[in-house]
């Protein structure tokens, strides 16, 4: 057994409790053995002046949208989609995904981000950068059938499918998978109908935009009759496994189904705002029992992947949805940014507690904006940045020591993905 200790530290608990203590990590199984005093370790991480959190778990990414970062800004969804967004993404070769996967892989380790869902296609590339960052992730290729005859579509089904059984367990198992129809509007009822029990019968678990917009609950209605979460219930996508990005509009009955089955809800705050797609009701998801997680969505729409600017923003915008400033409080913020994105995507992370995995983030506190400490958990929400993350630790793994990524070469990563973000905008001009 090969022994990490963080010590220095106070430690961010389950309970939502600060407590000073060491943390002690056994580094060949990635476990948290001990949290107390005292430990003589083979490795030593030093916390003085610092708060040891679980990672932060962003819920729902495009990841290698990275390369398209500022490149289209200002415009709603359909039309950002359709005239900037997919033309660009068809341009896209896989060595172009695996940059661009590196450079947003950079960014969560710089920001204490330990896990995360994607949703993409060249999936293997994204697999084998995740492998060698270090990370943990839920992985899948995302289907869109409209304007494609049927054949394509089944074939683009068959490839969600497909990645997701290649997948499952890769990296030492920190790679699961799922089955990613991109949303109930842009995949045909046919298609979900005959693929969805097919991911379900191999235990793979689906993954959807949902009620992001209007425009994608109207359609919805008009053909099926029922609200978009009602037909998603009906075609067997509303799941303990599932998750479902966005759910902006939602009625009451959406948001019952949603907490009775246990489907994950990944609100992502920034690209809501930023695509003026609109408020998400947390605060009522909260009270109905929803499993909430915290998503930045793709750095198009973002357009950082900072998970501690989408605490803020979520916090922000519960109170403003809410027209109540005791609405999405610090705690049930910081609990989405750990736990209820981990609980919703599925991965064993999120608390930092003995037995627990060593998914930790370790944020320097000496800063002036995190002056003085009343409480850390408002500062987690409210004043930390990115910038703040001194170390993390990844499967008991340290993947950045002292702000420096260990897994990846920060310059050669950032040199990469500038070469072939300008490439990719040649060929679509
Ligand atoms: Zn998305």
């Amino acid at each position: 057994m090969t022994t990490l200790a963080i010590v220095g530290g106070d430690c961010l608990r389950p309970d939502g409790t600060v407590e000073r203590a060491d943390v002690l990590i056994d580094k060949s199984t990635g476990e948290i053995l001990e949290i107390g005093e005292d430990f003589s370790a083979d490795e030593t991480l030093e916390a003085t002046d610092c708060l040891v959190t679980p990672g932060f778990v962003n819920g729902h990414t495009h990841v290698a949208m990275t390369l398209l970062r500022g490149y289209a800004d200002d415009k709603p969804l359909d039309a950002w989609l359709s005239e900037d967004i997919w033309p660009a993404e068809a341009a896209l070769s896989a060595e172009d995904v695996r940059a661009g996967t590196e450079l947003g892989l950079l960014e969560f380790i710089k920001g204490g981000v330990t896990g995360f869902a994607d949703m993409y296609f060249e999936v293997s590339e994204i697999a084998a950068a995740v492998e060698e960052a270090g990370l943990r992730a839920r992985l899948g290729h995302g289907i869109v059938t409209v304007g494609k005859d049927e054949a394509d579509a089944r074939a683009d089904a068959q490839e969600s499918l497909d990645v997701a059984r290649e997948f499952d367990g890769a990296a030492d198992g920190r790679i699961s998978t799922a089955f990613m129809p991109h949303s109930l509007t842009t995949v045909s009822q046919e298609i979900l109908e005959e693929f969805v029990p097919k991911a379900r019968a191999d235990g793979i678990p689906v993954h959807y935009h949902a009620n992001e917009t209007t425009d994608e609950v109207h359609p919805v209605v008009e053909a099926q009759g029922v609200r978009p979460l009602e037909y998603a219930d009906d075609v067997g996508m509303l799941e303990p496994d599932d998750f479902v990005a966005h759910g902006v509009h939602l009625n009451e009955r959406e948001i019952e189904l949603l907490a009775e089955t246990g489907t994950g809800v990944i609100h992502c705050p920034a690209s809501n705002m930023k695509l003026a797609s609109g408020m998400a009701p947390i605060q009522e998801l909260l009270d109905a029992g929803a499993t909430v997680g915290l998503g930045t969505d793709g750095a198009a729409s973002n357009n950082d992947l900072s998970m501690l600017d989408e605490a803020r923003d979520a916090a922000m915008l519960g109170k403003l949805a809410a027209n109540d400033a005791s609405a999405v409080p610090a705690e049930a913020v910081v609990e989405m940014l750990t736990r209820g994105s981990a609980d919703a995507i599925g991965l064993e992370s999120g608390r930092l507690e003995v037995g627990g995995v060593a998914d930790l983030a370790v944020i320097d506190l000496e800063a002036p904006h995190l002056t003085p400490r009343h409480d850390l958990v408002s500062h987690l929400t409210y004043a930390a940045a990115a910038s703040d993350v001194r170390h993390t630790i990844c499967d008991g793994q340290v993947l950045m020591r002292d702000r420096v990524v260990q897994t990846l070469d920060e310059a050669a990563v950032r040199r990469r993905a500038t070469e072939h973000a300008a490439a990719v905008l040649e060929r679509v001009a």
